[in-house]
């Protein structure tokens, strides 16, 4: 049966102009009064909520006009009953409904709040949040009354809807990029965090997105030793410039083991000193074996494995750079070229001559230190750079290169190959044009050396 309701219009509570006022004070509290709830009930209508009032006894339930204009009914329309009001509901939510209502019936819950789908006059579905509260019990606790309200939430969960949808198609992308997209962010005071990471991560950096999503420290502890530094500063200088940030690194993972990660990220700065980067980080292993691979060819000798001519040069050249920068610390050059080759490769053959090559690279490679550098200059000529040496630590070297030489000797069969060496050693110096100068000054010595009759040393 149709009913009336009591919320059918808030200005129905205000008072007629003309009805008779119990007296001058008592009618303006009263007016008082009715204005709040005058107020209240536009204030709760205009929310899109609507009243209800339930009599758990009888089953009887009255709606406020708002409460039907949510499911398109006017004042008049629905029925007052409670078992009615389940027949709109949708059958999928009626048991979480009921359940939720008998628990706060029997005082389980403080209140009643449920989310949950109700027929429209036109048969459509509209989502509703549902609060309420049971408002007298009799002496055992039965519920008797209980009052509540109902807010259309439909374009907020289409909206959720939405953006969950936005959010699924994001991850779903950025987890088939190869890589780990991410956003990070940075406050300020340094601490760094990966609120955002695809599901890439547990191939970059052999981590869970919870383990980044506050704190990034566990991500630190995974930077090779040795590009820590560089990986900080490369955060900080971006952060100081917002200029991108750049930067080729290692990672020493638990499964893994010696990564190259390559990191790319554009910075924004948000209020009081915060940054926040997105980018991704991608797996640069296999480009850089190739690069460290390319590299060895381009700069190394392929039968001796020393420096080629055009390394070793470009290394000369830095090297005579340095020391310009550095007001001329001493620096030595040693050319080598072994003593009659030619007839050795034509006594033993040109692969034995190949193998005496070798034999004088490892001579080399043996009796300099590591900070030293040796060359292969071309034919069975070689050179030395000696840091920190003058022409006397330079002699000595040449001698003990020619000693062993002589007493570590290389044998073909049964037969020894007579190997020596003639030796030009000069200093680099500082109004040399360039390292090439010295190069050619030791190249001169060594000719000296050859004409003076072989297998010694002359120093220019
Ligand atoms: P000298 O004492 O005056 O230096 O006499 P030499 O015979 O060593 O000088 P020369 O420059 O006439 O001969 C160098 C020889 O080195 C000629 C060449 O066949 C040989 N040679 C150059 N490169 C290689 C190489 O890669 N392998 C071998 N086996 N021989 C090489
Ligand atoms: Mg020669
Ligand atoms: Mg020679």
């Amino acid at each position: 049966m149709p009913t009336t309701s009591r919320w059918a219009d808030p200005r129905a509570d205000t008072p007629d102009a003309g009805s008779p006022a119990a007296g001058s004070t008592n009618s303006e509290d009263l007016d008082a009064v009715r204005e709040r709830a005058q107020w209240l009930a536009l204030a709760v209508a205009g929310s899109g909520t609507g009243i209800w009032d339930r009599n758990v006894v009888t089953g009887e339930i009255r709606y406020s006009a708002a409460w039907k204009a949510i499911l398109g009914y006017t004042e008049n329309e629905l029925t007052d009953r409670i078992e009615d009001s389940y027949q709109r509901l949708h059958p999928d939510d009626l048991p979480y409904v009921q359940a939720a209502m008998q628990d706060h019936f029997e005082g389980r819950t403080e209140s009643y709040e449920v989310e949950h789908r109700i027929r429209c006059k036109d048969g459509r579905y509209k989502w509703i949040c549902s609060r309420g509260k049971v408002t007298s019990r009799d002496s055992a606790g039965r519920a008797l009354r209980m009052v509540g309200t109902s807010t259309d939430i439909t374009s907020i969960r289409e909206m959720a809807e939405q953006l969950r949808e936005t959010v699924d198609l994001i991850t779903n992308l950025t987890d088939q990029v190869p890589g780990l997209v991410f956003q990070c962010s940075r406050g300020p005071d340094g601490r760094m965090a990966f609120p955002y990471v695809s599901a890439g991560i547990s191939d970059i950096y052999e981590l869970a997105p919870e383990a980044v999503a506050r704190d990034a420290t566990c991500i630190e502890a995974l930077i090779h030793p040795d590009d820590l530094a560089a990986y900080r500063a490369s955060f900080d200088e971006s952060a100081a410039s917002l200029a991108s940030w750049h930067l080729e690194y290692r990672v020493c993972l638990p499964a893994q083991g010696l990564r190259w990660r390559l990191g790319d990220a554009k910075p924004q700065r948000l209020s009081e000193g915060a940054t926040v980067w997105h980018g991704f980080i991608t797996d640069i292993t296999e480009r850089k074996r190739i690069e460290s691979e390319l590299q060895e060819l381009a700069t190394t000798d392929g039968l001796t494995r020393l420096a080629n001519r055009r390394h070793f040069m470009g290394c000369l050249e830095a090297h005579f750079a340095y020391l310009r920068r550095t007001n001329g610390l001493p620096a030595a050059i040693l050319m080598f070229d072994l003593d009659h080759f030619k007839a050795i490769n034509d006594r033993w053959g040109h692969a034995v001559g190949d193998e005496a090559l070798r034999h004088f690279a490892d001579i080399l490679r043996m009796e300099l230190r590591s900070v030293d550098m040796a060359g292969r200059l071309g034919g069975e000529e070689f050179a030395v750079l000696l840091t920190l040496a003058d022409l006397d630590d330079a002699r000595v070297v040449g001698q003990r290169i020619q000693r062993r030489l002589a007493t570590q000797s290389l044998s073909c069969g049964q037969e020894t190959i007579p190997l020596s060496v003639s030796i030009g050693v000069t200093q680099m110096r500082m109004d040399d044009v360039a390292a090439e100068a010295a190069l050619s000054r030791s190249d001169q010595a060594l000719y000296r050396a050859k004409k003076k009759g072989r297998n010694r040393i002359e120093c220019v």
